[in-house]
C-alpha cells in the first residue's frame, strides 16, 4: 500500500510515519507537510536513514489542489491519513483565519483531490474538542453520537473540517473514516503544548505557568496508542464510520504538573498561576467503547508509565527541542490585547 500522511512532520504525524513503516514492511509512506512553525522534519531524520525509498517527503500545502491531485495519481496513493492542521488553541485566538484556511479549506481541498483521483480511502483525524466541554463533576462522556458544540476558534475549525468530510462521504460517496482523539502526549511533541512545555521548563528550572483553572481535566492518551487506533481503523474500520479514541485516564492540570515535577525531580516552587485562556474548556472525556468492541483496540500504556518515558525522552533529546523554543508561535497571555480578557 502507498499511504499519504499529511502533517507528517508534526507531533502525531511523525510518530505515525515511523510506526507505520516499522509495522508494514511492504508499504511506502509519502509525507506531505507545508512545514509551518510546528513542522519539524528533524523528527524524521532517523526515518530517512532507516527506510530509504519507502519514505518520501513532499513539502506542500494540503490546500494545493493541483499538487495533491498530482501526488494521488502519480504516486498511486491508496489511502490518506489527514493529520495536517493548525493545532494550537492559544495561537488560534490570535489568528483564527489561519485555522479556517488550513483546517477547513485545506481539508476540503484534499477531499476534492481524493474525489477527483478516485479509489482513495480517506481517514480524517479529528479531536474530542469538537464536542465542546463537560462540567468537572459530570458523569457524562462524549461519544460518536454527541452533538457538535465547539467553543474555541481551533475547535470550530476542526468541526468545520469534520462537516466537510461528512459532506464528501454523503454527496460523493468518498470512502471516509473519522476519529476523535483525546489529548495526546509522547516524544516529538512541539514544546508549546502543556506536557512538553512544562517538561522543558522544569528541566531548565523555569516557572511552570498554570492557568488559574488548574483543576480542569483532560483525558490523556500516549501518541503510540493513537497510532495503533488509526491502524485498526484503516485495517478493520467500517467506511463511513467515526470512532472515539480515548484512554479513560483523566488527570487535571495540577496532577499532570505534579507528575512532571516528580519525574524531573524539581520542586513545587516552580509552579506559578496565570489568568485563564478565554473559553478555556473545562473537561473532555470520550466513551471509546465502540473502537474497543468493534475493532478490538485498547491502549497499552498507563499515564504513569507514559509520562516517565516521555520525561526521559525529553531529557535525552535536548538537541531536538532546544532550537524549537525560538520558534514558539505565541507567548501565553499575548491574546489579552485582542480579547480584552
Ligand atoms: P502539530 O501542530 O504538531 O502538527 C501539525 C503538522 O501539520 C505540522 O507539521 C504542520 O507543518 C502541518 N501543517 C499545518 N498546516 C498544513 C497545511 N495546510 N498543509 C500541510 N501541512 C500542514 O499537530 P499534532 O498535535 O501532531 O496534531 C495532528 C492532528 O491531530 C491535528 O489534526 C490535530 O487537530 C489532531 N489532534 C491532536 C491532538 C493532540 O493532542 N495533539 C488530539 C486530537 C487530535
Amino acid at each position: 500500500m502507498v499511504l499519504l500522511v499529511t502533517g507528517g512532520a508534526g507531533f502525531i504525524g511523525s510518530n505515525f510515519v515511523r510506526f507505520w513503516l516499522e509495522r508494514h514492511p511492504d508499504d511506502t509512506v509519502v509525507n506531505l507537510d507545508s512545514l509551518t512553525y510546528a513542522g519539524c522534519p528533524e523528527s524524521l531524520a532517523d526515518v530517512e536513514e532507516r527506510f530509504g525509498a519507502r519514505y518520501r517527503f513532499v513539502r506542500g500545502d494540503i490546500g494545493n489542489l493541483e499538487l495533491t491531485e498530482h501526488l494521488l495519481t502519480a504516486l498511486k496513493i491508496d489511502a490518506i491519513v489527514n493529520f495536517a492542521a493548525e493545532s494550537h488553541n492559544s495561537r488560534a485566538i490570535l489568528d483564527p483565519g489561519a485555522f479556517v484556511r488550513a483546517n477547513v479549506l485545506g481539508t476540503q481541498q484534499l477531499l476534492e483531490a481524493a474525489r477527483r483521483a478516485g479509489n482513495v480511502r480517506f481517514h480524517h483525524v479529528s479531536t474530542c474538542e469538537v464536542f465542546g466541554d463537560l462540567p468537572l463533576d459530570s458523569p457524562e462522556s462524549f461519544s460518536e453520537e454527541s452533538p457538535y458544540a465547539p467553543r474555541t476558534p481551533y475547535n470550530a475549525s476542526k468541526a468545520g473540517a469534520d462537516f466537510e468530510v461528512q459532506a464528501y462521504r454523503l454527496t460523493f460517496d468518498l470512502p471516509t473514516t473519522l476519529s476523535y482523539c483525546a489529548n495526546n502526549y509522547g516524544a516529538y511533541q512541539f514544546p508549546e503544548k502543556l506536557i512538553p512545555l512544562f517538561i522543558t521548563k522544569a528541566l531548565d528550572d523555569q516557572p511552570l505557568t498554570l492557568y488559574k483553572s488548574s483543576q480542569n481535566q483532560r483525558e490523556w492518551l500516549h501518541v503510540l496508542d493513537h497510532c495503533t487506533a488509526i491502524e485498526a481503523i484503516l485495517e478493520r474500520g467500517k467506511v463511513g464510520e467515526s470512532y472515539c479514541i480515548g484512554s479513560g485516564e483523566e488527570l487535571s492540570v495540577e496532577e499532570v504538573t505534579a507528575a512532571i515535577l516528580r519525574e524531573t525531580g524539581k520542586p513545587e516552587s516552580l509552579k506559578t498561576y496565570v489568568p485563564d485562556r478565554p473559553s478555556h474548556d473545562r473537561r473532555y472525556l470520550l466513551n471509546s467503547e465502540k473502537i474497543r468492541r468493534e475493532l478490538g483496540w485498547a491502549p497499552t500504556r498507563s499515564f504513569d508509565e507514559g509520562i516517565g518515558e516521555t520525561v526521559a525522552w525529553y531529557r535525552a533529546n535536548e538537541a531536538w527541542w532546544r532550537p524549537l523554543q525560538a520558534r514558539l508561535a505565541i507567548q501565553e497571555g499575548q491574546w489579552q490585547a485582542q480579547t480584552g480578557r
